[in-house]
């Protein structure tokens, strides 16, 4: 394979024409296989971020691009002013996964999320009788739910909001894990508690023990929808299908994205029963490329790899073992290592810029989320082999 040019080359043009609302690692990626990467210069490495899940299949797996390619040469785009062969089946295909009734189809993360919103407050002022423009909606500090300025307004990081006001009303924020502080927050006018069953963004935080079930029955109590933000921790992430199942919750409504189409197209969904998405009616709510034919081809094909391969299985089964490994090492560096599956953060004492940067010189791409945590989420179908390789490495970098 040749190059004409190296990563210099492409880092200078992207600092040039691209706003520069991120601080990458300066590795040009031009391939991917599997849980492996390939830069410009001809480099390898073990990708341990997965595009923040959206790769848990792997990178280019070849039965999502073979569905791709066929799907490309029939049609891409119907619009929903038209139907399409595709996304019937999609839906009833995740739907019966996940065992929801109704699915609406969207395209980011982000798009679901705003989806989710509007779901829950149509629901409050059609269902629930509170009263116009009064809805509420729980949320949490630390959270992550996407970058539009509604979800930014009810952020807790600084750097997402500054500048970005002035903010939707209609959202109160909790401590994350506090189950008296949600309860105190419920009000007549409360729609709907959104939540991340572990926040991924927030460092690989996972609440106390209980929290998420004890927050379900608080939902149910007070006639207020239970919402997951399921976009990075589902779709087998955390060794179940679903975090939330880790608490055995069903949440009332469950957002999608991410790994429903590994990687290869912008595919989210909210799903939800007949009672919340059955309230939306022609003109509500809609998308261009939402439930496009490409999409539903793609994603159907990312569901069943990831059935067929057993992948949610494998998370839990060598999340167990990297993590187990991980925190046998030694290291004065590390404050504590946590996850399920293969979500796994090591929180540290010291900035971990530098301990991704290490990583990076010694084939492991692995990004710092907020400052002192290192996050592994590698694909889901990396081999006990590929983790112990990169256990060598992870550990010299952690004790040198
Ligand atoms: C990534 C992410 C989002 C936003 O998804 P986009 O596709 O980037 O809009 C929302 N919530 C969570 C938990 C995420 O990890």
């Amino acid at each position: 394979m040749t190059q004409q040019h190296n990563s210099d080359y492409y880092i200078q043009l992207a600092e040039k024409y691209s706003a520069r609302n991120y601080n990458p690692l300066d590795v040009v990626l031009s391939e991917g296989k599997g849980v492996w990467v390939y830069d410009v210069d001809g480099n390898k490495y073990l990708d341990c971020l997965a595009a923040y899940s959206a790769v848990n299949q792997g990178h280019c797996h070849p039965r999502i691009m073979e569905a791709a390619q066929q799907q490309m040469q029939k049609l891409t785009l119907s619009s929903r002013a038209f139907r399409n062969d595709q996304m019937g089946p999609f839906l009833q295909e995740l739907c019966e996964l996940t065992g929801y009734e109704k699915a609406l189809p969207m395209n980011t993360g982000a798009e679901a999320v705003e989806t989710a919103i509007k779901a829950a407050r149509k629901w409050g002022y059609a269902v629930k009788g509170v009263e116009d423009d009064c809805a509420e909606i729980v949320v949490c500090a630390g959270n992550f739910h996407g970058r539009t300025t509604t979800i930014v307004g009810f952020s807790s990081e600084e750097s997402y909001r500054k500048d970005f006001g002035p903010f939707t009303p209609g959202f109160v924020t909790i401590p994350y894990g506090d189950v008296a502080a949600l309860e105190a927050a419920i009000t007549p006018n409360t729609v709907a508690f959104l939540v991340e069953p572990i926040q991924g963004e927030g460092g690989v935080v996972i609440p106390p023990d209980g929290f998420l079930s004890a927050a379900a029955d608080i939902c149910r109590k007070n006639n207020v929808l239970l919402m997951a933000d399921e976009i990075q921790t589902g779709l087998g992430r955390t060794g179940r299908l679903f975090a939330s199942e880790h608490e055995g919750v069903r949440p009332d409504v469950m957002i999608v994205g991410k790994a429903l189409s590994g990687g290869f197209y912008p595919v989210s969904a909210v799903l939800a029963d007949d009672e919340v998405l059955g309230l939306f009616k022609p003109g509500d709510h809609g998308s261009t490329f939402g439930g496009n034919p490409l999409g539903s081809a793609i994603a159907r094909t990312a569901l069943k790899v990831l059935i067929d391969e057993g992948l949610v299985e494998r998370s839990a089964e060598l999340g167990d073992y990297f993590l187990g490994r991980l925190q046998r090492i030694e290291s004065d560096y590390v404050k504590e290592v946590r996850g399920r599956g293969l979500f796994i953060g090591v929180e540290l004492n010291v900035p971990a810029r530098r301990f991704a940067e290490a990583l990076y010189q010694r084939g492991i791409l692995a990004k710092e989320t907020h400052d002192y945590v290192l996050r592994f989420a590698p694909p889901l179908v990396i081999t006990r082999e590929e983790i112990d390789w990169a256990l060598e490495r992870i550990e010299e970098v952690l004790t040198s």
